[in-house]
């Protein structure tokens, strides 16, 4: 018999979903020996969406419950679409999401064998070549409460058909002028299983085939086939599928294949975003955003360049679960895992987001002293160590920390009022220097020279704590702000055309001082994702320049604020 699962311990704290449920019964009826064999089978038609994480997850993480292997294979069997490029990426963002496959296989390596399972329907009598237009086609398919029509090619004779069909492989056609059905029934209630097409003519260079081609076998004649090529036990897609599952049934019965098991589940929806290929290429190519990999996208590549780690994604993936009905997951949850993950592990480090910050000087601190204070990595983590931050007489801080006209309740810096520069000194602001134009160009502050964070002997308690950045110190930076790349919640449901809802305000890029640290270490490679404390967890991005290093904001700090606040 079969091996028990994996993490037997894990799955008794916890319900079974709907496929694990069938796993375990196909187990126990003996099918396949107990044998587990999954597929991850994206088409290499475009980038890979966090849609394609979660069947990447489910596909990966089933096989390895049960100690099964899981194919990756490339669905190509349309040349006009597909490239190179996308395969690269696809292999690339699979093993970053940290799964590695059994085997790569392509669809396009069975293109003969599949030949030859049509050939075999058509000397079954179970499929022909018909001559008629696209639109005839259809017009002639009927309604699903009407039986379609038969045509006059249907009665072609099986020598007629092998005939015909080996000239539409020798290209003794133009494209389109026939196709081959299968014949099986036109009058089911299911329309997939009125004759659907199962080659058609294309000449068209395909990535792998080259020219060797020039007829090219439809999904639902290449997916099943491939799965039985494969000996895949257990076909897991999308719901908009379950209607094909009929017809991926008789292909395998009809050519007596290994009887794979499709079973479908509910796509992945997010909110503010789209999640199909078909409309992120053309985002792409129309230049709404800056590439596949722009991070507004959600694309594997574009979240990891978001700042998101293959861990953040496994987790979500893990909690929206696996359902049998479609929905719409909220984009928050996803921004969520980030930041439960980063909270645990991010380096808090200061940077003054603002290109125009306030520079505050301190009279009573001596002109070219400097001092390196050594400041808490991570509270969360004492771990992580401390660092240096070098601290001087001048320092930035964000303007908005500043009232000169505070509400009540204000914790942070106002004339005559006192706060605390995170892991330095507590100053206070004496005087509020303007220009001509009454903007506030400086604030003159002195500072508690007891007040030193871990050895203060002050005795004064102050309600706020603010983030500084020291001016000679201090290393300007480009940070780019990502919000939703949609402003309606369900762009794919709105009946306004998807690319009149994109976000005008997605991306603002701004200039920032950041500690130098922060750019030492994350252009060393020691450093990925940062919090910038108060503002937000960020990484660095690939278009840093040795003169500007230039930082993607990952996602915000939910409530930062008055946590800071609590520490006092
Ligand atoms: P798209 O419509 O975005 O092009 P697709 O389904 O055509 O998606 P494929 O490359 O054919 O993309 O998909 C590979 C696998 O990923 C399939 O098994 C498919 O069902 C699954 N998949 C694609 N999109 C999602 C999604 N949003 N949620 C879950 N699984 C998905
Ligand atoms: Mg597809």
């Amino acid at each position: 018999m079969t091996e028990a699962p994996r993490d037997s311990d894990e799955r008794t704290e916890r319900s079974l979903n709907f496929i694990e449920q069938i796993v375990d019964e196909d187990i126990a009826a003996g099918k396949n020996g107990g044998r587990v064999h999954t597929r991850f089978p994206p088409e290499p038609n475009g980038y890979l969406h966090i849609g394609h994480a979660k069947s990447i997850c489910l596909n990966f993480g089933l096989a390895d419950e049960y100690g099964g292997q899981t194919n990756l294979r490339f669905d190509d069997t349309n040349p006009v679409t597909e490239d190179t490029e996308y395969v690269d990426s696809i292999k690339n963002d699979v093993r970053w999401l940290g799964f590695d496959w059994e085997n790569e296989f392509y669809a396009s390596d069975y293109f003969e064998q599949i030949y030859q399972f049509a050939e075999t329907l058509i000397q079954k009598g179970l499929a022909y070549v018909d001559d008629s237009t696209a639109e005839e086609i259809s017009a002639q398919k009927g309604t699903p409460t009407e039986p379609g029509r038969l045509n006059q090619y249907r009665d072609r004779s099986v020598a007629e058909n092998l005939d015909l069909f080996r000239r539409m492989r020798a290209g003794d056609y133009p494209d389109s002028a026939k196709v081959l059905r299968a014949k099986v029934d036109m009058a089911s209630p299911n329309m997939q299983l009125r004759d659907p097409i199962i080659y058609r003519i294309k000449h068209a260079h395909h990535h792998r085939t080259g020219d060797a081609w020039c007829i090219y076998p439809m999904y639902d004649f290449a997916h099943g086939q491939s799965d039985a090529i494969e000996h895949i036990t257990h076909s897991l897609c999308t719901l908009e599928f379950e209607v094909h599952r009929p017809l991926y049934e008789w292909f395998i019965q009809q050519l007596e294949l290994f009887p794979s098991r499709q079973i479908e589940f509910a796509r992945l929806n997010l909110t503010y975003t789209v999640m199909s290929k078909r409309k992120l290429k053309q985002l792409v190519e129309e230049k709404h955003v800056s590439g596949w990999d722009d991070p507004r996208m959600p694309t594997i590549a574009g979240i990891r360049r978001r700042g998101y780690t293959p861990a953040s994604i496994r987790e979500f993936c893990d909690r929206i679960g696996i359902a049998k009905r479609d929905n719409l997951i909220d984009v928050g949850l996803l921004e969520f895992c980030i930041r439960e993950e980063l909270n645990r592990t991010a380096p808090r480090l200061m940077a003054v987001l603002d290109e125009k910050p306030l520079k505050l000087v301190i009279t009573n601190y001596d002109l070219g002293r400097e001092e390196i204070m050594h400041i808490e990595n991570n509270p969360e983590d004492p771990s992580a160590g401390v660092r240096d931050v070098p601290f001087s007489r001048e320092v930035y801080i964000e303007r908005d920390d500043f009232m000169e006209n505070p509400p009540k309740k204000f914790f942070r810096l106002f004339p005559g009022g006192m706060v605390r520069l995170k892991g330095a000194y507590i100053i206070k602001c004496e005087e509020v220097v303007k220009d001509n134009a009454g903007e506030i160009i400086e604030l003159r502050c002195t500072y508690i020279p007891e007040s030193r964070s871990g050895s203060d002997t002050s005795g004064i308690n102050v309600k706020g704590t603010i983030h500084w950045v020291s001016v000679p110190h201090a290393v300007e930076a480009e940070v780019r702000l990502y919000d939703r790349l949609f402003s309606v919640e369900n762009p794919a449901a709105d009946e306004r055309d998807f690319k009149e809802l994109i976000n005008p305000n997605s991306l603002e890029t701004v200039r920032a001082f950041v500690e130098p640290a922060l750019v030492a270490a994350t252009r060393s490679g020691s450093l990925t994702n940062v919090q910038f404390m108060r503002k937000g967890y960020f990484i660095l991005d690939a278009d840093s320049t040795d003169a500007l290093p230039v930082f993607n904001r990952t996602a915000t700090l939910k409530d930062g604020w008055a946590k800071e606040q609590k520490k006092g």
